[in-house]
């Protein structure tokens, strides 16, 4: 299952009392995306938590696609974010913490670190292809990637 599956809205019940409404726990559901990310509730939601949501559709579901917010984009953009966490250095504690204080997110840290795994065995593969066919730059670069998630 996509990691994205596994990331959850921080104080779920509140935020769903502030919006009077029901919605999924899990960020990436898409009535999660349609009912707190697609701002038409934000003026019921208290200022710190505006913002965050605000911060999460400006980072995550800006794109111009046609079946936005349901194309795809936003769970590619998390990935993105979360490796780029991994490779400032932060490990799974340290990025559910980022990921709470960014977005009022969280995740367990077990689903991130097996997450990160498969991301370093997915280019660990992608090397191992770009060897064999003899495309020694491409493989230079996956091997700088993988360098970048592992330190
Ligand atoms: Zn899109």
């Amino acid at each position: 299952m996509a990691v994205t599956n596994k990331i959850y809205i921080k104080n779920h019940r509140q935020l769903a009392s502030q919006l009077e409404t029901s919605f999924p726990k899990g960020a990436f559901k898409g009535a999660t995306l349609d009912i707190l990310f697609s701002g038409e509730g934000l003026s019921k939601l208290d200022d710190a938590t505006r913002d965050r949501v605000l911060d999460f559709a400006e980072d995550f579901m800006d794109c111009d696609c046609q079946a936005n917010p349901h194309c795809g984009c936003p769970e590619r953009k998390f990935v993105r974010y979360l490796l780029e966490l991994r490779e400032q250095g932060l490990g799974p504690d340290a990025i559910v913490d980022v990921m709470g204080d960014d977005y009022m997110l969280y995740a367990y840290p077990g689903d991130v670190l097996s997450f990160l795994d498969s991301a370093v065995r997915t280019l660990e593969a992608a090397e191992a292809l770009a060897d064999v066919d003899g495309q020694h730059d491409a493989a230079r670069e996956v091997l700088a990637l993988k360098q970048g998630l592992v330190r």
